[in-house]
Formats: structure tokens, sequence, C-alpha cells
């Protein structure tokens, strides 16, 4: 089939422009999105997209850039509802109800009704072309990234397809979506840091500052779980330290015991020795040296004891 492919940037369009090439289809690339704000983002989108196809030989159209006609058309639905969320983010802190994830920091629905008017201006006005430019179906880049509504965007291009009286043809290629990542970063692509809108741009920042919180929070978790065990550690050094300062303790006490034991024991043998040799000696004629040697003997061994 002979196709025009809505595209939104140039890393989306890396996986269907090669698989629809695979299967065999002719294309032209359309490039319609008023949507993406500030101008400069715009081109620059734009300006990567053709870099890209450029190296593929496929030309690209670039549509009406209209972003007043975005304001007009999808702001208004996206301001009431930021109102909405806001006020119900407020009552939900109130109550003490933070988020727990991206998607309730974003509320999906919300965000679901804004899109869906996006995706329908863009895609109208890629079906007129399409009808215009005489070509056999039309289908969309948008349906690479896991982060925008698919459901919404083949129901948006089954309705402009047939408004336009041309045949729509929807691929789910988020499956490619990692493949497109890991080739734009090779081809050292220019990778847009939010969707396009500037309400995408407050809501990328606030999911950016959202994870850094919870990336925070679980860091300090961790820090108080490593100092908890630190501590649990350090509590088991002091104890088995304290045990070995005491089991050195009774050793260096058991020590001092026998010592004094072995002492006395040596004074012991000593005075009886020398009682003995007095006994002899008093035996012999020396009766007071006798005894003086024996109260001699007697004192060593009461010294040794004390
Ligand atoms: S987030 Fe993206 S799809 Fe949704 S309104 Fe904004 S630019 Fe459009």
């Amino acid at each position: 089939m002979r196709m025009l492919l809505h595209a939104c940037c140039g890393p989306c369009s890396l996986e269907p422009t090669r698989i629809l090439a695979q299967e065999g289809h002719t294309f032209d690339i359309f490039y319609a999105n008023s949507n993406i704000a500030p101008r400069a983002e715009y081109e620059r989108r734009l300006n990567t997209l053709r870099a890209f196809a450029q190296t593929i030989d496929v030309p690209v159209i670039e549509g009406a850039y209209d972003p007043a006609a975005w304001e007009r058309t999808v702001a208004p639905v996206g301001e009431s509802l930021l109102a909405r969320r806001d006020a119900e983010a407020a009552r939900a802190r109130e109550l003490g109800h933070a988020p727990t994830s991206v998607g309730e920091l974003l509320d999906d629905e919300h965000r679901r009704e804004r899109c869906r008017l996006c995706y329908r201006m863009r895609l109208k006005e890629a079906a007129r072309q399409a009808k215009a430019g005489g070509y056999d179906a039309l289908t969309t880049t948008l349906a690479v990234s896991p982060y925008q509504f698919t459901d919404v965007i083949r129901e948006e291009l089954d309705r402009a397809a047939e408004q336009a009286g041309v045949r729509a043809y929807f691929e789910d290629w988020r499956p490619f979506y990692d493949e497109a990542t890991r080739r734009s970063r090779a081809l050292e692509m220019y990778r847009q840091p939010y969707c396009g809108c500037r309400f995408s741009i407050a809501e990328a920042e606030a999911t950016r500052a959202f994870i850094r919180e919870q990336q925070h929070e679980r860091k300090l978790r961790k820090q108080a779980e490593q100092a908890e065990s630190r501590a649990r550690a350090e509590e088991e050094r002091q104890r088995k330290a304290q045990k070995k300062r005491a089991y050195a303790e009774k050793q260096r006490r058991k020590r001092a015991v026998l010592k004094r034991l072995r002492a006395q024991e040596a004074a012991d043998k000593r005075a009886a020795a020398e009682a003995t040799d007095a006994q002899d000696g008093g035996t012999a004629g020396a009766g007071t040296g006798a005894v003086s040697a024996h109260e001699h003997a007697t004192r060593a061994a009461a010294a040794a004891r004390e």
C-alpha cells in the first residue's frame, strides 16, 4: 500500500518506517503537530525527523503549525481538567493521601480527555492530507509510545479516517518502543523530554520531581536500614569484646591464684624441710638454735601465704 505516516517526532518514526518498509509498503511522512510548544521545540523535532527521513530517502510533508488553533481546541479542556485535578489533589492532601505512583500523580483519566482532543486535531489534519494526496491508508507513529493512550489513538485514527474517507491502518508499535529508544540513542537523535504541549511540560517536570522524591525517600529508608544493621553489628561486636575481656580477666585471676598456691606450696615445703633440719640439729645438741630455725621457717611460709 502507499501510506501516509503521521509522525510526531524522529525517534518514534524509527521503527514504524522500518516495519512498513519490510512489509512492502511505500509511504510519505506527514508532520502535523500544532500541539508542540514552544515553536523552537516544534522545529527541533521537525529537523530531527527530516534528518532521519533523508537517510531512508522518504519525503517529509509539513502540516500547518497552528498553536493558536490547538489553544482554542484543546487547551480549554486542559485548563479545566487541570483546575479539577488540582482541587482533587488538594483535597487528597488534606486527607493525608499522598500519591504513590506517577499514574496517580497525573491522574490518567484527566489527561486522557485532553489527549483525545489533541490526537483528534492532528489525525483529522493527517486524514485530510491522506485523502488529498490519494494515499491508500493513514497510519501514525503516536502508537509507538507506551506513555500515550493507545486505545484512544486507535479510536481517533478510525474516526478521522472514516470522516475523510480514507482507510485507517492501525498498528500497535509499543513492543518496539525499547528498540526505538536504543536506536535513537545510538544515532544520537534529539530525544524530547516531554510529550509536546505546555501542560505536558509541567507534567513531565512534576513526574521527574515525584520520581526524584521517591528515589530520595528510598535512599533515606535504605540508609536508615543500613544504620540499624550497623548498630546491631556494633552491639554484637561490643558484646563479644566484653565476653573476651571477661574471659581474659577470669584467666588472669586463675593464673594469680595458681601462682600464689604454688608459692605457698613451695614455702610450705621449704618450711617443712627447714623444720626437719632444725629438729635434726636439735637432736645433735643445739636446742635454742633448733627452735629459732623452726620459727624462721614458719614465718617464711606465712609470708608466702600473704
Ligand atoms: S500530553 Fe501530548 S498528546 Fe496529550 S495533549 Fe499534550 S501534547 Fe497532546
